[in-house]
């Protein structure tokens, strides 16, 4: 039996106690979480969210690429979320390869060059990670002015660690 045939099988008792049905489409506490994909990061669970309580998006590195600003923005715009989270994590993947070592494996691998994906998000620091997509957020001409912060996900004690905003110093202001 595959991985999707057990799944598939669990679905069926899953829908069998299923009750909540009746959930309505805009999420109810109005948020958004960006994530990072993770197996280890049980998004609801570690911030005590209930099913249609929130938008999870969710990638390698939980980027704000533009398909994850795609999602935001239709969150906010369409579905009336009012706050947006980002949440990267110790021990993540994204940090152990760099962009060019994995398409030149794959190319290898392969044979072939590909248009796309034109980046893998790869990074080293993750702070500057975290504060890069928040930026990225907040910063775009669609994502009107609501809190939107970043949070680094523990995995070995479960607990979030806020990655505050980076201020420009006051000699860059001036440069
Ligand atoms: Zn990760």
């Amino acid at each position: 039996m595959s991985i999707t045939d057990e799944v598939l099988a669990a679905n069926k008792e899953y829908a069998a106690k299923f009750d909540i049905g009746g959930l309505a489409m805009p999420p109810a506490r109005k948020l958004a979480v960006l994530a990072c994909m993770d197996a280890r990061i049980n998004v609801e669970q570690l911030l005590g969210l209930k099913t249609g309580d929130a938008h999870i998006i969710r990638n390698a590195g939980g980027i704000a690429t533009e398909d994850a600003l795609r999602s935001l923005i239709i969150s906010h715009h369409l579905l009336g979320t009012q706050e947006f989270i980002v949440i990267n994590h110790t021990d993540c993947g994204m940090v152990t390869f760099t962009d060019n070592q994995l398409l030149d494996r794959l190319e290898e691998q392969t044979g072939f060059s590909a248009v796309s994906p034109n980046h893998f998000h790869a990074f080293v620091d993750l702070e500057r990670n975290v504060r890069r997509q928040v930026s990225r957020i907040k910063h775009h001409p669609f994502v009107p002015k609501i809190p939107v912060r970043g949070f680094i996900y523990d995995v070995k004690t479960g607990k979030l660690g806020e990655v505050h905003e980076h201020r420009p110093h006051a000699s860059h202001q001036n440069a």
